[in-house]
């Protein structure tokens, strides 16, 4: 299929991005035709080829709900919410693949908000599955990777500490363009505006890319002479950073970031297992 990024500049038609399965081969996987796999089956491939049990993640990553055993479509969002959920259910999907889940470290009772998205998902037999930091960091799919590639960003080297891990990438732009140039470039890649903090030199070359939340990255940036760090959201106790380490910062969005790595992901699936999938397009506008 078509790369995942080059679709997605474009706002609207998103939701309707499901694709039929084109099986590449006529080899059955584990006697299973393509176009559907047994659930347990493609879990273990998720786990292995995200490395989902490698990180230290508050998030609880891999399969979070547990729904139908045969998957034959495949839903894919950034968040997990009611609306998401609900959307995934509408579309057929038996598998909802998201970056963001339902459980973070804590104990959590099944009230309020959090049963009706638990509830929303066991009545449609559906399957959560959940991938944080390790799709922000997969060298393949990851939301960094994927970023970086559209930039053609190279000599590419760990960057952006989360949780004892780089999950980002630092890396150089094939030629320096102007600050402004270059945000306008990541607003086509987007669809969205972005947020500008010009804190260092006026020519961006040296880049360091962090999906999410890294406006914590800008020391980490300066130390690798870094000219201007890409993330997704700002946060205040952040803001003078940009100006006294002298590193530019461009804010994408956060949810804008990370529309990257559970689309390549579905795609991904679809290579692999011939399963139709579909991005739930749900912008938070953060
Ligand atoms: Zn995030």
């Amino acid at each position: 299929m078509t790369d995942p990024l080059s679709q997605h500049p474009a706002p609207q038609p998103r939701d309707a991005q499901s694709r039929d399965a084109q099986p590449r081969d006529a080899q059955p996987r584990d006697a299973q035709p393509r176009g559907e796999v047994d659930r347990d089956t493609l879990v273990r491939w998720l786990d292995e080829y995200l490395g989902t049990g490698s990180y230290a993640d508050l998030s609880l990553n891999g399969l979070q709900i547990e729904g139908t055993g045969v998957i034959r479509r495949v839903a894919a969002s950034v968040d997990t919410s009611v609306k998401t959920l609900q959307s995934a259910a509408d579309s057929g999907a038996d598998l909802l693949l998201v970056h963001h889940g339902l459980f973070w470290g804590q104990p959590l009772a099944l009230r309020g908000p959090h049963r009706t998205r638990v509830r929303t998902a066991l009545m449609a037999d559906l399957n959560l599955y959940a991938a944080h930091l390790p799709l922000d960091a997969h060298p393949e799919v990851g939301n960094n990777a994927m970023i970086a590639r559209a930039l053609s960003l190279g000599n590419l080297q760990p960057f952006g500490e989360a949780a004892g891990r780089q999950i980002g990438l630092a890396g150089e732009l094939p030629f320096a363009q102007s600050l402004q140039d270059f945000a306008d470039r990541v607003q086509k890649l987007t669809g969205e505006i972005c947020l500008v903090h010009g804190g260092g030199i006026p020519q961006v070359q040296r880049l360091g890319v962090l999906s999410g939340s890294g406006a914590g990255a800008v020391a980490e940036a300066a130390a690798l002479g870094l000219d201007t760090l890409l993330t997704g959201e700002p946060e205040h106790k952040h803001f003078h950073d940009a100006f006294e380490y002298g590193v530019n910062v461009v804010f994408a969005g956060h949810y804008e970031t990370e529309v990257f790595g559970v689309r390549a992901l579905a795609a991904r699936l679809e290579e692999e297992f011939g399963l139709p999938w579909q991005f739930l397009h749900h912008p938070t506008g953060l």
